[in-house]
């Protein structure tokens, strides 16, 4: 069977490596919501428009060309014709994207581009919302926890893997803070979906987490 499955969780989770991971698993497809709020909220910053709130922000994401790509089991952005897969993983777009992704005419841009994408099934997402508003009738959907300090550690090490060296307590500090942001808003908060299935992933590996998935969609269906 076709199925749209899932995977919403706060941040550091592991949301990202493992949709990915059950995308090739499945041979299906993967979408990354959060990297399509991280363009947007490039799109913003490169407008000089670094207030969530301003209209300026809104006009540049409003003006913006943003597409999704696929190549290989990744998937990749592009502004303007212009690849951003990396620059959305800057620090100022993760501070700007939780802020900006409240704000309702940002979430009705993506939501038709989201949908398109699960039209066919064969499809794993990953966000937030997707399992609660995106997807709510998607056949599996995960809800990935991680304790706080696990969380935070795991964002320490992606951070250093790419070059950047941080005090590991205020990386805790800044998740605790999106995880309020993102939970705490009026539209689309992160929220444990009806119907959905917790895998908490402290002491998990990746490869434990995907397989634990995997199984999950299997007894589904997949
Ligand atoms: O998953 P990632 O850390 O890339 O997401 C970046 C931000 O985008 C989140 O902190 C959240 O504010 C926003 N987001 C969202 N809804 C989604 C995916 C991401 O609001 N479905």
């Amino acid at each position: 069977m076709d199925l749209v499955i899932t995977i919403d969780g706060p941040a550091g989770a592991g949301k990202t490596t493992t949709a990915r991971g059950v995308a090739a698993a499945l041979g299906y497809r993967y979408l990354d919501t959060g990297a399509l709020y991280r363009g947007l909220a490039l799109a913003a910053l490169r407008a000089g428009a670094g207030d969530a709130g301003s209209p300026a922000a809104l006009a540049a994401v409003r003006a913006v060309r943003m597409e999704p790509y696929w190549e290989g089991d990744g998937m990749g952005i592009r502004l303007d014709g212009e690849d951003v897969t990396g620059a959305i993983r800057a620090e100022e777009v993760t501070r700007l994207v939780s802020p900006l992704s409240a704000i309702p005419a940002v979430r009705e841009i993506l939501l038709p581009v989201q949908r398109k994408e699960g039209e066919h099934g064969r499809l794993v997402a990953d966000g937030r919302d997707t399992g609660s508003v995106i997807f709510p009738d998607a056949r599996l959907k995960v809800f990935l926890t991680a304790d706080l300090e696990e969380r935070a550690r795991r964002r320490s090490l992606e951070l250093a893997a790419s070059g950047i060296v941080r005090n590991h307590a205020e990386v805790r500090r800044e998740i605790e803070e999106r995880d309020r942001r993102d939970s705490s808003r009026s539209l689309a908060p992160l929220i444990f979906p009806e119907g959905g299935v917790e895998v908490d992933t402290t002491g998990m590996t990746i490869r434990e987490q995907i397989d634990a998935i995997v199984a999950l969609a299997r007894e589904r269906g997949a």
